[in-house]
């Protein structure tokens, strides 16, 4: 349901777009300004639609990556390691590490 709203500036911009154009050119009137506001429209709509797939196949990848990493929480006060947060001790020299929570 997340792609609708994309989807439905693209239909609008593309019927607006398409109805002056119609207009402008059979009836005389002069509506070129809603020709290229319809074709803004568009543009939007494939620009959001096109930004959702993106985001949504680029989601997959950071997820993973955040699961396996150990972000270093805090630096051991004896030699200055950084120490992750699933460690408890220095893996350089052993002391005891002091994790700073968020
Ligand atoms: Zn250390």
């Amino acid at each position: 349901m997340a792609g609708i709203s994309g989807f439905i500036y693209l239909i609008v911009g593309l019927f607006v777009s398409g109805f002056s154009y119609y207009l402008n050119n059979n009836k005389g009137a002069n509506l070129a300004i809603f020709i290229y506001a319809g074709l803004v429209l568009a543009i939007i709509g494939v620009i959001k639609v096109g930004y959702k797939l993106l985001k949504s196949r680029g989601l997959e990848p950071v997820k993973v990556r955040r699961v396996q990493e150990s972000p270093v929480s805090a630096f051991c006060h004896n030699c200055g390691n950084a120490i992750k947060n699933v460690e408890n001790f220095c893996t350089r020299c052993g002391a005891r590490a002091f994790h700073h929570r968020k």
